[in-house]
């Protein structure tokens, strides 16, 4: 979730990771990931790995199959917030973060968590102030289609979406 632009200075630096710095929210305590560096369209962020596999769902993994949870390695990859606008994607066949857009130097990275998750463990309502907020975030599971076709998703949620369609068709 971003933060109201007006708290948006109201954060200390928790750590740096060369293109980016974990800060801390001293309002909400929340913890965010912002860039230290400019990124094109398109270009790698960084690659990631799974630290470990759970076949449950936390509020920090991501998704990469079916019963297949995994938690973030370099860990501070973690703190990339949900945002309906986001500027980046955790590309779950390639293991690469990747930009969205073009990202300046002190931006915050987001993502669009229903773009891995299917089925959430932890909901929550979305803060983002985007136009186009959906609101409650509970998994792609939950979302239309029509809203979800805007997003990059990636390959296991695009396969949930046919398997669904099938199951559909038949009924
Ligand atoms: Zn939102």
């Amino acid at each position: 979730m971003s933060l109201n632009p007006a708290e948006s200075n109201d954060y200390e630096i928790v750590s740096n990771h060369h293109f980016a710095e974990i800060r801390k929210s001293n309002t909400s305590g929340q913890k965010m990931l912002f860039s230290l560096s400019a990124f094109l369209e398109g270009s790698s962020i960084s690659p990631f790995s799974p630290a470990f596999i759970s076949e449950k769902a936390s509020y920090l993994t991501v998704q990469i199959a079916n019963k297949k949870h995994i938690a973030l390695h370099p860990y501070f990859l973690q703190y990339i917030n949900h945002g309906c606008n986001p500027n980046c994607f955790f590309d779950t066949s390639t293991f690469q973060v990747f930009a969205l857009r073009n990202i300046a130097v002190g931006e915050e990275f987001t993502f669009f968590y229903p773009s891995t998750e299917w089925e959430m463990a932890n909901t929550f309502n979305c803060y983002c102030n985007q136009p186009k907020c959906i609101g409650v975030i509970k998994g792609a599971a939950y979302i239309p289609e029509e809203i979800l076709k805007n997003y990059k998703l990636s390959n296991y949620i695009k396969s949930k979406i046919k398997y669904r369609q099938r199951k559909l068709k038949r009924a």
